[in-house]
């Protein structure tokens, strides 16, 4: 049996002597602004959770509510008998807080980006992509016929280029993030839609890192630049501030009726479970409920940023909770995150292929369950790491 894995395990022992072969790390606690780690108390610095939902006595009550009366599981694809009346509530509350025609929820963002990607675009079609959008978008398209074109992250005269380049397709989508994931930068996206209005794209927003983030109430990249109305798409995830899981595409009820028939992660992979949706739903009505966590997520950011910026470390040009220490090389990006965690901050590093090779980095999440005492200590952790180990 492990003969037939050798080609792999040669692979990994070739990252384990370059020092960036990694084990999982276990959480022995419930996320949060402090986790335990091997058994140590630490400063979480690496989660999705910005507004601290994922242990929100609402979301908690939502779920087991709903185990109670609904059950574990749903037995079922959507499709089929999998449907329960509260998916659908969902469907509608998400449309409305995002201010658009209809909403469909898939199983998580992944499959969202994939299943819309793949489901819309035939060999007619161009695609047009950020190069440094998130793997899920790169995977849906690969399993499009459209053709593609990539431009230069956030570069509208490369995005220009490629709109002059495809006039002969049938649809050209355009497609970006809203929050880039590893830099923290905010895409242009006031910029890329009148790009599509001149050209006549269509263009589609993946807000997985701006949804609880920006916009009023967290509505996102759109809402934020007082775009309502003027993007196609809009694509999101309840596993990152919304603090349960899946995804959901936001956009007409032409849309979602084509993708009730053509996505695939939604055709063939059963339905969320009662506890999941629910909790989901309570998660929208606490954002609206309670704006100041956002407010607190803002102000944290902006102490942690210009803590890591009069310390004279590299933060990139993140405009959002995610700020990236970058450090370069790979190896050390790990050193430096072992150092952390020795210093009592758990914050991951990050390496190619993840991020471009010569960028590895430390990337850091504030949420807006941290206190201003747990952001200093993790400053002096960084300072105390970083002339440790002669970057800074
Ligand atoms: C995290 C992320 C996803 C995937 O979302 P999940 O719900 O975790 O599957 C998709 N797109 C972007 C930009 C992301 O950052």
């Amino acid at each position: 049996m492990k003969e037939a894995f050798r080609y792999l395990q040669a692979e990994l022992d070739e990252m384990r002597e370059k020092g960036t072969f990694r084990e999982l790390t276990e959480l022995e606690s419930k996320q949060g602004s402090r986790v335990r780690i091997k058994g140590k108390e630490v400063i979480q610095l690496s989660s999705n959770n910005y507004l601290g939902l994922t242990d929100h006595p609402k979301l908690k009550k939502a779920a087991i509510e709903a185990v109670e009366q609904y059950g574990a599981g749903t037995g079922a694809v959507r499709t089929i008998a999998g449907t329960f009346t509260m998916h659908d509530q969902l469907e509608e509350k998400l449309a409305d807080f995002k201010h658009t025609e209809a909403a469909l929820v898939f199983q998580s963002g992944f499959t969202t980006n994939q299943g819309v990607l793949s489901a819309i675009l035939s060999d007619q079609d161009v695609v047009i992509s950020d190069e440094l959008n998130h793997a899920s978008i790169i995977d849906g398209i690969r399993l499009t016929k459209a053709a593609r074109k990539i431009y230069k992250h956030a570069d509208m005269d490369s995005l220009e280029d490629a709109l002059k380049d495809s006039a002969s397709y049938r649809v050209r989508l355009i497609v970006t993030d809203g929050v880039f994931s590893m830099d923290g930068d905010i895409a242009p996206l006031k910029e890329i839609v009148e790009l599509a209005e001149k050209y006549g794209a269509m263009v589609m927003v993946d807000d997985a890192h701006a949804s609880g983030v920006l916009g009023q109430n967290g509505r996102g990249t759109v809402n934020h630049f007082g775009l309502d109305g003027r993007v196609h798409i809009q694509v999101g995830t309840l596993s990152k501030a919304i603090g349960v899981l899946g995804g959901y595409v936001a956009s007409t009820n032409t849309l979602r009726d084509y993708l009730i028939h053509k996505g695939r992660p939604f055709l063939f992979s059963t339905s969320h479970p009662p506890a999941v949706t629910a909790a989901c739903s309570a998660a929208i009505d606490v954002l609206l409920e309670e704006p100041e966590r956002i407010e607190r997520l803002w102000d944290n950011t902006n102490f942690f940023k210009k803590g890591l910026e009069a310390l004279g470390f590299d933060t990139g040009k993140s405009e959002t909770p995610i700020t990236p220490v970058i450090i370069g090389d790979e190896a050390k990006a790990l050193q430096f995150s072992d150092k952390l965690f020795e210093y009592g901050v758990f914050a991951q590093g990050i390496v190619y292929p993840t991020v471009p090779k010569g960028t590895a980095r430390i990337r850091t999440i504030v949420t807006a369950q941290h206190t201003k005492e747990e952001l200093q200590e993790a400053l002096d952790a960084f300072e105390k790491a970083g002339k440790a180990l002669g970057v800074l």
